[in-house]
């Protein structure tokens, strides 16, 4: 079981989690309501346990999921293509300098 808005009856999936809330968003018209994680898992919602170190993958795999409203916040996102950018930079930096050698 699921739960489904309260607006217009569509169904309601986990569009982002913070702390020991998580965001429920409507796939049909985009209302968003915040329930505690045991709150979501009694309705039936898969939520997984805190792990911290697989939260970036599963924010990457729900970015397609629910384009409207990164689970992240933005301030994150930036940070992590700042250090995506970094790396790039430094691979590329190496292979400039190896070349001349
Ligand atoms: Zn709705």
């Amino acid at each position: 079981m699921v739960k489904f808005c309260p607006r217009c009856g569509g169904l309601m999936i986990p569009a982002a989690r913070e702390g020991n809330k998580v965001v429920l968003r409507c796939i049909r018209c985009g209302y968003t309501e915040e329930v505690s994680i045991e709150e979501a898992k009694r309705l039936g919602y898969n939520i997984a346990a805190e792990t911290p170190k697989e939260e970036r993958t599963i924010t990457t795999l729900k970015v397609s999921e629910a384009k409207k409203k990164p689970p992240k916040s933005l301030e994150e996102w930036e940070q992590e293509r700042e250090e995506y950018r970094e790396i790039l930079q430094e691979l590329l930096q190496e292979e400039i300098e190896g070349g001349e050698e």
